[in-house]
């Protein structure tokens, strides 16, 4: 397989402090990747500079072929790279079809600013989007008045309107209780081998990592100590040590 990401001697400081230290590491087309590290690991930071929130100090982004080191987030998401943030955000006032019609139209690049948009705009694309993500009978719901579990649901739809070919998700079952997060995880990964994706998300359940990843990357203060298969990185005399506790 080729990589479809590809990550060069990465480094980002705050203040000093280094919170990406010297990442190489890539990221192969169609594969669902974990990466997993204790609280303060970096984890966020590491999508942070992917996706253009962050610009790194140091070392090089490569998606397909193309730099990323410098392009805004919006230009980012329109080569293809999706993303979906811990804290919930959707618009909670308005309906989850309008939600996820909002998403369509923000991608088409047109306007919707003063006014709710007609109904007919995008309904194909719209209705797809939630039945994919399993929320076609929750349409006509206020977004905000959904459960925890389905406001990420319609997150992950609003995601995948940008038609991405690769979809970042931190901790995607976060604050859910045992069925949400079992429901997430099955939708998610019906939806990867739906739409061809290549997945990377991180996730602190370690149940779910060990459930759907194909491969783990293992962040410990901002460096990567292990990379490769589930087995693999279980077995890593080094996680074992500084990760998994043993
Ligand atoms: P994780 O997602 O693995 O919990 P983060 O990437 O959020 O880790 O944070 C890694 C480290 O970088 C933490 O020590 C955090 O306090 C620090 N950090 C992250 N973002 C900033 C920031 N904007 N300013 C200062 N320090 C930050």
């Amino acid at each position: 397989m080729t990589a479809m990401l590809s990550i060069d001697g990465l480094w980002k400081s705050f203040a000093g402090f280094v919170a990406t230290r010297d990442v190489t590491f890539e990221l192969l087309a169609g594969e669902t990747h974990a990466v997993i590290g204790p609280n303060g690991a970096g984890k966020t930071t590491f999508f942070n500079l992917i996706t253009g929130h962050l610009r790194p100090d140091k070392g090089s982004v490569s998606f397909e072929g193309r730099d990323l080191v410098g392009l805004p987030p919006q230009k980012i998401v329109r080569l293809g790279i999706a993303r979906s943030f811990q804290r919930i955000n959707i618009y909670p006032r308005l309906t989850v079809f309008e939600n996820v019609q909002v998403a369509l139209i923000a991608h088409e690049g047109q306007q919707w600013n003063l006014f709710r948009p007609g109904r007919s705009l995008h309904r194909q694309g719209t209705q797809e989007l939630l039945e994919l993500v399993g929320l076609a009978s929750e349409a006509e719901e206020t977004a905000g008045e959904l459960s925890y579990g389905k406001q990420k649901q319609l997150e992950l739809a609003i995601a995948l309107a940008s038609q991405p070919r690769l979809l970042l998700l931190d901790e995607p079952t976060a604050g859910m209780s045992p069925q949400e997060t079992g429901e997430t995880i099955a939708s998610v990964r019906d939806i990867v081998k739906a739409r061809g994706l290549t997945l990377l998300f991180t996730e602190h359940d370690m149940s779910v990592v060990f459930g759907i990843a194909e491969r783990i990357s293992v962040l410990h203060h901002g460096e990567i100590i292990a990379s490769g298969t589930p087995d693999a990185v279980r077995n890593d005399p080094e996680v074992k040590r500084v990760y998994l506790g043993e």
